[in-house]
């Protein structure tokens, strides 16, 4: 069956606004810091960026609020090729993450969901929507969890692949589990996800991998940073390194990764294969600072690692 979209991402945009700082201010302090800088983020719209540079034909359903950072958004979604028609505008300001960064790199955040709190059930399962005209539908949990768990159930229903980047990690219902094909998450998350069970072997990603398997996903991918990822699926795990670059911003490094590795899957690939190309995705985009800005075109990925 011939899908008009590669990929549906169904997730969260947020503003960015970021100040570096000598100090990240304590409680009741002020510091003063640089010029403000905005960047488009959140992860929904980070993974469609990422997608849609790489060449996939990709939708994005969100919800961003009548505004400039609305705007902004919009902009950086349509530069890389993103089909906008079902983002919704208005309800509350679209989200932003504030974040003071120190010269260390620590960074201090707050989020305010704005919009993406608003972001309902009926908008994704109302009429016209387009769930069922996706080969994957990908998502993750910054977008209230009753969205994200009406998604996969439409999803789920028309047949439709779903890839879902536990992030931030929160528990998911055992059905909305078990259609994930793959649950992706990072090491931080897989403990999250597992109750931080402190079992004797627990520092193998492998035996995450099992023990994710184990809540019910078809197929499980853990990324493990510069070490690239681990596949699981079919009972078998299959580490991929990645290539090896010099790091400068691993900010938006996941939803690279994710983006290209639900792209991949949608175009018919098997899971280890896709995770092979996302590690490349991944590598590419720690090279450049930012996270949308750092996506690379498929011309800009890094050769394989030698094997
Ligand atoms: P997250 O950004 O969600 O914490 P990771 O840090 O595991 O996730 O990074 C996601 C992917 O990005 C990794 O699987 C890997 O492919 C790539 N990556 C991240 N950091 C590096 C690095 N220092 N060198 C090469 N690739 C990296």
């Amino acid at each position: 069956m011939t899908h008009p979209y590669d990929l549906l991402v169904v997730g969260s945009a947020n503003a960015d606004l970021v100040v570096r700082v000598d100090r990240r201010p304590a409680a009741g302090e002020t510091v003063l810091g640089s010029d403000l800088a905005v960047h488009p983020g959140g992860k929904g719209a980070n993974q469609a960026v990422a997608a849609a540079r790489l060449g996939a034909r990709t939708a994005l359903l969100a919800r961003v609020g009548e505004d400039g950072h609305g705007r902004l958004l919009l902009e950086s979604l349509r530069a890389a090729g993103v089909d906008t028609s079902a983002v919704l505008v208005g309800g509350a300001p679209t989200g932003v993450a504030l974040i003071t960064v120190d010269p260390a790199g620590d960074n201090s955040i707050v989020v305010s969901p704005g919009a993406n709190a608003r972001l309902a059930p009926a908008d994704v399962t109302g009429t016209a929507r387009p769930a069922a005209g996706a080969a994957v539908v990908s998502l993750q949990l910054e977008i209230p969890p009753e969205t994200v768990a009406a998604t996969v159930r439409a999803a789920a229903a028309a047949g439709t692949r779903v890839v879902l980047n536990a992030s931030p990690p929160a528990p998911l219902p055992a059905d909305v589990l078990a259609a994930c094909d793959p649950l992706v998450v990072n090491e931080h998350e897989a403990r999250v996800l597992l109750g931080e069970r402190p079992e004797e072997d627990a520092d193998e990603p492998e035996a995450w991998a099992s023990a994710l398997t184990a809540l019910g996903p078809r197929s499980v991918v853990v990324t493990l940073g510069a070490e690239g990822a681990l596949a699981h699926g079919d009972g078998a795990s299959v580490r991929v390194p990645s290539p090896p670059v010099q790091a400068v911003d691993t900010t938006g490094a996941g939803d690279a990764f994710t983006g290209a590795l639900a792209w991949r899957l949608a175009s018919g690939e098997d899971l280890e294969t896709a995770v092979r190309f996302a590690v490349r995705v991944g590598a590419a985009a720690v090279t450049r600072a930012g996270a949308q800005e750092s996506f690379p075109a498929v011309d800009e990925i890094p050769a394989p690692p030698a094997r």
